[in-house]
């Protein structure tokens, strides 16, 4: 059973009859919809596709909403233009056709945040400028790397801090939307502190969707700690966090935004070009199957597809690729035993999951499972890591599709008896129906019992199926 999940971008390559169902067949465990990509109406189509599919399969998906977000970008610009090293180029506050000489920009207030020796950089930083001068509504700027520029691509100025709404208007109208949708987790991008959370929260009025903040801002990199506190998963969003920050520091990153994310038991998917030349071509590179390799060594709870999925040739052999490398990646180096004492701690919750984690593994035991109502003990549980199955039995089929990102974590779903002996009865039964365990095998459960708060779990006991 692989642990490490899988998501996978949907776009206009998953919209032919039969992709969603060879996505599933190879392995996916979420799909992301990007509404930086399609509106409102086309993610609900998409929405709608998934969720049939997923019935159709018998399997639980999760949908992750993926907000745009603040990103800046250049307005229209003439076909053909290129921007030569050396001339100057202008980024102006006002609507216009660009070209060689200058383009309109989507933030108006740029003049008033950027000055003389800042860098721009233009699309995914191919392009890169530096200011010269700045005028009311006109930043002046210096070619420093030319190329070919095209009409709405994004801009990014590492180092500075830009005055401008962490939520835009059209993020707005795309969470109304979500609020009456089957999604389970929302993206939030360009993510620069923890109050940018609190507001995407508070933008929430009709229910709570657990928030994924996308750490790809340099606010964000240096606000690691306090972002993973915040939110209720984290992304390292390595396409615009290379721009932000720089290419070398990614992967440095990286492991400390899944290392504090492990330490605080929130789930970290780790994103972009994970398979990029799979765009076009039916194999990966050497150095992106190592690299999606290097993802499960540090036990990320998930590894994302983007344009591999959404708009490349090969999406299912994309996800099935990524199911292999993960497969042989894990069997190379199964989770430690976690050591005695681990937990560490006077939290119940995280002592009951640390203990659990190390008595199935010294007790050969066939699966951990963990009865859940909110899905916060089966977190509690993958935090360990532990070499042994995770089972989350949950009444609320949301609770199971949100479980998807979460290491090493599958669930069943079943309404909860009344009482517990008859409950603990009827999630074994129900276990061993699932082939998740054999008659004569033993399992352990968790849960909280009597304490009726998420993540009060105060129960543990071993028994034979
Ligand atoms: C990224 O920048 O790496 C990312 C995941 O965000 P998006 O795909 O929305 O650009």
């Amino acid at each position: 059973m692989r642990r490490t999940k899988i998501i996978a971008t949907l776009g206009p390559a998953t919209d032919p009859d039969g992709v969603l169902e060879g996505l599933i067949a190879a392995g996916v465990d979420v799909v992301r919809l990007n509404a930086a990509h399609a509106e409102p109406q086309e993610l609900a189509q998409r929405l709608g596709a998934i969720r049939s599919a997923a019935a159709r399969a018998g399997r639980e998906i999760g949908v992750l909403l993926d907000l745009p977000g603040p990103k800046i970008r250049v307005g229209d610009v003439a076909e053909g233009t290129v921007l030569e090293p050396g001339a100057e180029f202008s980024l102006v506050a006002e609507s216009c056709v660009g070209g060689c000489q200058s383009a309109s920009i989507s933030h108006y207030a740029l003049s008033d945040d950027v000055s003389a020796g800042d860098r721009i950089l233009l699309d995914d930083g191919r392009l890169e400028l530096i200011v010269v001068k700045v005028n009311p509504g006109e930043v002046v700027s210096r070619v420093v790397i030319g190329g070919a520029l095209t009409s709405h691509k994004g801009v990014n100025i590492p180092g500075v801090t830009l005055s401008i709404d962490a939520i835009t208007q059209y993020d707005r109208e795309v969470l109304a939307w979500a609020m009456g949708a089957e999604i389970d987790w929302v993206g939030q991008s360009f993510v620069r502190s923890a109050r940018d959370i609190q507001e995407l929260r508070s933008c929430m009025t009709e229910r709570q969707i657990p928030i994924i903040a996308k750490i790809e801002k340099h606010e964000a990199a240096a606000s690691i700690a306090e972002i993973v506190s915040a939110a209720d998963a984290v992304m390292v969003a390595r396409g615009d966090l290379a721009v932000e920050t720089a290419p070398e520091r990614v992967p440095v990153l990286q492991r400390q935004i899944v290392a504090a994310a492990r330490a605080a038991g929130k789930p970290v998917v780790i994103a972009t070009e994970m398979l990029d030349s799979m765009r076009e071509r039916p194999r990966p590179t050497r150095a992106e199957a190592s690299d999606v390799a290097s993802a499960i060594f540090i036990r990320a709870d998930a590894v994302m597809l983007s344009g591999e999925t959404a708009v490349g040739l090969y999406p299912i052999e994309s996800v099935a690729t990524m199911a292999r490398i993960a497969v042989a990646a894990e069997a190379a180096a199964p989770p430690p035993r976690p050591p005695h004492g681990s937990s560490d701690t006077d939290d119940v919750q995280t002592a009951v999951s640390a203990a659990v984690s190390e008595l199935a593994a010294d007790l050969h035991l066939a699966a951990i499972v963990t009865l859940t109502q909110s899905g916060a003990t089966a977190l509690a549980v993958s935090r360990y890591r532990p070499v042994t199955p995770i089972i989350a039995a949950t009444p609320r089929v949301e609770v199971a599709r949100r479980l998807q990102m979460a290491w090493g974590v599958r669930s069943i779903t079943l309404p909860f008896a009344e009482h517990t002996d008859a409950r603990l009865d009827q999630v074994t039964t129900a276990v061993r129906e699932a082939g998740l365990a054999s008659p004569g095998e033993c399992i352990a459960m968790t849960a909280g019992l009597w304490s009726r708060v998420p993540g009060g779990t105060d129960f543990l006991h071993v028994r034979a199926v």
